[in-house]
C-alpha cells in the first residue's frame, strides 16, 4: 500500500503514477488518483495493478498541477473498483486517500448514518472523509481545523492526504502509525509513503511525525500537531540511489 501526492507547477498525473510504481513493492490490490483541473475534483480508480489504472486514464483529460494517488491493501471491504481510493466525501467537497485502519470507524459511521449520510463503499476511509467534511460544514472554520478535530476522535493508524475542491493549491496530510514523507522543492511539494518517489525531484525531505498534520496552501507548508501547536520540521538531505 502506498501514497503519492504532488502540488506545484508540474503535471501531477504522470508524476503520481510513476511514484505509485516505485511503491509497488509494498504490495496492493487496487490503485487510484484524484486530480483537479477546473472542472472540480476528479477521481479515477481501478482494482488491480497501476497499469490497469493507466488504461482507465487513457483518453481522459488528466491535466492538473495538483494530484494524489493511492495503492490499496484492503482491510475493510473487498478489493474492487468502488472500495479503491480516493474516496469522495458526502458532498464531494473533499477527496481522501488513506493507508492504515480506522478502528472506531463503525461508531463514527453510525453517527453519520443517523444524520442522513449514505456511503458508496465499505471502507473505513470513506467514513473518515465524510466525518471531516461534516465537521467542516458544521463548524464553519477552516478545513485544517476540521481535519484536526476529526483526527482527535480517531482511534487507529493512518497516513492520509486530502484534496479540497475549493482550493487547487491545498493538500492536507497527517499521520499516526503509518509513514509519510514530505519532499520540499522550489514552489512545489511532494508527499509519499517513503522517499523513493520524491528523490528524483528534491533531496530535501521532512519525515512527518505521529500526530502531526501538514498543511500545504498557496506554496507554503505548515506543520501543526493534533493539539494545534505549530512545529518547525527538520529538513533532512537524502542521498538515495535509485
Ligand atoms: N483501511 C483502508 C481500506 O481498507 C486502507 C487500506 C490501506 O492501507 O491501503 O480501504
Amino acid at each position: 500500500c502506498g501514497i503519492v501526492a504532488y502540488v506545484g507547477h508540474r503535471e501531477a498525473c504522470p508524476l503520481v503514477i510513476k511514484g505509485l510504481k516505485r511503491l509497488e513493492y509494498r504490495g496492493y490490490d487496487s490503485a487510484g488518483v484524484a486530480l483537479m483541473n477546473g472542472q472540480g475534483l476528479k477521481v479515477y480508480k481501478k482494482k488491480g495493478k497501476v497499469v490497469a489504472l493507466e488504461h482507465e486514464l487513457e483518453g481522459k483529460d488528466t491535466h492538473s498541477t495538483i494530484g494524489m494517488g493511492h495503492t490499496r491493501w484492503a482491510t475493510h471491504g473487498e478489493p474492487n473498483d468502488v472500495n479503491a481510493h480516493p474516496h469522495y466525501s458526502f458532498h464531494k467537497k473533499l477527496a481522501i486517500i488513506h493507508n492504515g485502519i480506522i478502528e472506531n470507524y463503525a461508531a463514527i459511521k453510525q453517527a453519520l448514518l443517523k444524520k442522513g449520510h449514505t456511503f458508496s463503499s465499505e471502507t473505513d476511509t470513506e467514513v473518515l472523509g465524510q466525518f471531516i467534511e461534516d465537521i467542516w460544514e458544521n463548524n464553519g472554520g477552516t478545513l485544517e481545523e476540521a481535519v484536526r478535530l476529526a483526527l482527535q476522535e480517531v482511534v487507529g493508524a493512518y497516513a492520509i492526504v486530502i484534496m479540497n475542491e475549493a482550493d487547487p493549491t491545498q493538500l492536507i496530510a497527517a499521520r499516526k502509525g503509518s509513514p509519510l514523507v514530505i519532499g520540499v522543492g522550489e514552489n512545489e511539494f511532494f508527499l509519499a509513503s517513503d522517499a523513493t518517489p520524491i528523490v528524483e525531484y528534491t533531496k530535501d525531505v521532512i519525515y512527518l511525525n505521529d500526530y502531526e498534520i501538514a498543511v500545504i496552501k498557496e506554496g507554503v507548508l505548515k506543520v501543526v500537531t493534533l493539539d494545534n501547536a505549530t512545529t518547525t520540521p527538520y529538513v533532512h538531505k537524502v542521498e538515495l540511489e535509485l
